[in-house]
């Protein structure tokens, strides 16, 4: 049998044919003093695919916590005890995060709210939120506001949100260990209206919450036959409260490895960093960007602290990586 990264440097830097389930599996089982190896054939691939470009995005939470879904990593569950209480942020303020948010040079700006899906109070909100975003600044606006019905999905396309968010989480094997007042399909359905209505998907998931190397790259393939145009990969950091909150956090170099795998299943895909990279990467983010990622989350998120927006753009700077423009045909 050939060896894995010979036949993905064939197979996917040379023709763009992305690894299926078995060969990421072979993957995540090489032996850490492969890693690196792993990680350069990933950045070629990412580099040729892609592009240099490195995509900046801010993210802000319209409304916080007090959510009816029991996500077993999600500290914004209203199910748990944990510590993050429910709160709505106001339309000036939801305008400010943009503007400050674009002074970064970011090109995505993603409005999360902590729901099943919107109400009408929350559709409310986006509407107004995104047309006075729309209205003084220049910047793409995407939303992660949970499952949606076809009204919705085709009310957000008609007011121009530009990308729209919604997580796998994790292999559809695993799903049901992590989530229990949503299935798997429900999620997908969502993605695939958002596709189909010509919004671009951002769809990804969290590693690390306990799913197997074998579930690792089920999911990774699972990921690909949606063909999103963006992947965030989080990293489980356990939250006090949630049913999760005393698992270990992986190992930088197990996220590395992760990292590397998703880029060879998805060459051309937009592959992000989000949350929970500080506790599992720590100064190993850099190797990350170097390893087939190609994006980035600048400032907070939804309840952690990330680092601050600027050591993000100085790492990229550093690296001279160059940041996407906002595309001119807005
Ligand atoms: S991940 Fe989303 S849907 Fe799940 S509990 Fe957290 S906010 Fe709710």
């Amino acid at each position: 049998m050939p060896d894995i990264l010979d036949l993905a440097r064939t197979q996917v830097l040379e023709h763009g044919v992305g690894l299926d389930e078995a060969q990421a599996l072979e993957c995540l089982r090489l032996p850490d003093e492969r890693v690196d190896e792993l990680l350069d054939l990933a950045h070629e691939v990412r580099t040729t695919w892609c592009g240099d470009e490195v995509e900046v995005e801010g993210i802000v939470s319209l409304k916080t916590g007090g959510c009816p879904e029991d996500c077993h990593f999600c500290s914004q569950s209203g199910v748990f005890d944990s510590p993050v209480r429910s709160a709505w942020l106001d339309i000036p303020s939801l305008v400010k995060a943009a503007q400050e948010t674009a002074g970064t040079g970011a090109t995505e700006f993603c409005i999360v709210a902590a729901v099943r899906g919107p109400d009408e109070r929350l559709m409310t909100q986006v509407r107004e939120g995104v047309k006075a975003i729309r209205d003084v600044v220049e910047i793409n606006v995407a939303c992660s506001l949970g499952m949606l019905t076809q009204q919705q999905v085709d009310e957000l396309a008609s007011i121009g949100v530009h990308r729209y968010n919604h997580n796998l989480e994790t292999a559809k094997s695993y799903f049901g260990d992590v989530v229990t007042t949503h299935s798997y399909e429900e999620r997908w359905h969502t993605c695939e209206m958002v596709r189909k209505a010509g919004m671009e998907l951002c769809c990804g998931g969290i590693i690390g919450m306990g799913e197997t190397i074998e579930q690792r790259a089920e999911f990774a393939a699972q990921l690909a036959s949606l063909a999103p145009d963006e992947v965030p990969l989080n990293f489980l950091n356990p939250r006090p409260g949630t049913p999760f909150g005393d698992r270990e956090p992986m190992s930088a170099i197990d996220a590395l490895r992760t990292v590397a795998t998703f880029r060879l299943v998805m060459p051309r895909t937009i592959l992000r960093f989000a949350g929970g990279r500080e506790i599992t990467l720590g100064d190993l983010a850099e190797r990350g960007v170097r390893g087939g990622v190609n994006a980035v989350i600048v400032g907070n998120y939804l309840t952690t602290l990330g680092r601050p927006a600027d050591e993000d753009l100085a790492m990229l700077a550093d690296l001279k990586m160059p940041i996407k423009a906002l595309a001119k045909n807005l």
